[in-house]
């Protein structure tokens, strides 16, 4: 598989985009408007540019990678040459459904059509392609360029040759791929967002502060960042949407999302992305926490 078409341009999209670049592909990356490309573009670039600087890639390699990427608006021009296209669109089901009815329409027929979506049904997207044995899901972490997960998939139709194709290509990539079924969450989300969940009952019953909890998690568990601070840099309307997926999917009210959680998000306060979540932030920065939201 050679040439990649990349559909969504935002935090996932401009990464796999680096990704397929730099590893020697020619990448159409689409969105719908010019603007969201450029933007893309200049985070590719600025991102390069670290990984130049640490060594990982040299300044040809970089300005190389580049050049193998196009930018469109056309969705039928981006994905008409494609061996595989990676949708990275914003995760709301109708979207990727009318863009998966396209994508089948306008790419070559033996493409593979591969969804980077975080919760929804690999099974019900492939079902309105006409090819749902080529469907399958290819979920990358964020970022992009730094996490070597890519949780791989199969729908119910998804054909065992092209299972073992997007797992070797994921290989290619440098990635470690994990080949699971298609059920709410899949493996990833499934057992994380349960756990973010629990964290913030667990500070909406008051038996600890949001830094109490963070503190635990971190250091009795050796997680890299605390639950509520994760659920801030994944996006609470993120994690909330998420929750009500298995919630749905499952039927079981283990799953029911905290009233905290729906409260914070109908509020409007989703994490990083809007400077306040469990925590505040510094306006477009996703490092530094100002002070925490709740205490004790
Ligand atoms: P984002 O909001 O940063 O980017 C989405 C992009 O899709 C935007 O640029 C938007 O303009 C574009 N878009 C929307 N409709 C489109 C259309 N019809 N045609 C072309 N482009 C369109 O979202 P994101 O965080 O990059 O998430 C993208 C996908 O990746 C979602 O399915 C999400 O669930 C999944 N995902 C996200 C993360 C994460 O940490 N952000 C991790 C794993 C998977």
């Amino acid at each position: 598989m050679k040439n990649i078409s990349v559909i969504g341009s935002g935090t996932m999209g401009n990464g796999i985009a680096h990704v397929f670049a730099q590893h020697g592909h020619p990448v159409s990356l689409i969105d719908i408007s010019q603007d969201a490309l450029d933007r893309a573009l200049t985070t590719i670039a600025k991102n390069m540019d670290r990984q130049v600087g640490k060594g990982i890639i040299t300044e040809e390699e970089k300005n190389q990678s580049l050049a193998r990427i196009s930018t469109f608006t056309d969705i039928a021009e981006g994905v008409k040459s494609a061996d595989l296209v990676v949708e990275a669109a914003t995760e709301n089901m109708n979207i990727k459904l009318d863009l998966f009815r396209k994508i089948d329409e306008f790419s070559p027929s033996s493409a593979i059509l591969a969804t980077n979506t975080s919760s929804i049904s690999i099974t019900k997207i492939a079902a309105v392609t006409k090819r749902p044995n080529q469907v399958i899901g290819m979920h990358f972490m964020n970022p992009v360029p730094v996490m070597k997960l890519v949780e791989v998939i199969r729908g119910y139709s998804t054909s065992d040759e092209v299972t073992a194709e997007i797992m070797t290509l994921s290989q290619n990539l440098g990635k470690e791929p994990v080949e699971v079924n298609d059920y709410p969450g899949f493996v990833a989300n499934r057992i994380l967002m349960p756990m973010i969940n629990e964290a913030i009952y667990t500070l909406f019953e008051g038996v600890a502060g949001v830094s109490e909890i963070d503190t635990v998690m971190k250091l009795g568990m050796a997680h890299p960042m605390g639950p509520l601070q994760l659920a801030d840099f994944i996006g609470l309307d993120v994690c909330l949407s998420i929750l009500k997926v298995l919630h749905d999917g499952f039927g079981n009210p283990k799953y029911a999302p905290c009233p905290l959680l729906v409260n914070m998000v109908e509020a409007g306060f989703k994490g990083v992305k809007t400077g306040e979540g469990f925590y505040q932030y510094t306006k477009g920065s996703k490092d530094i926490v100002v002070a925490p939201r709740f205490t004790k």
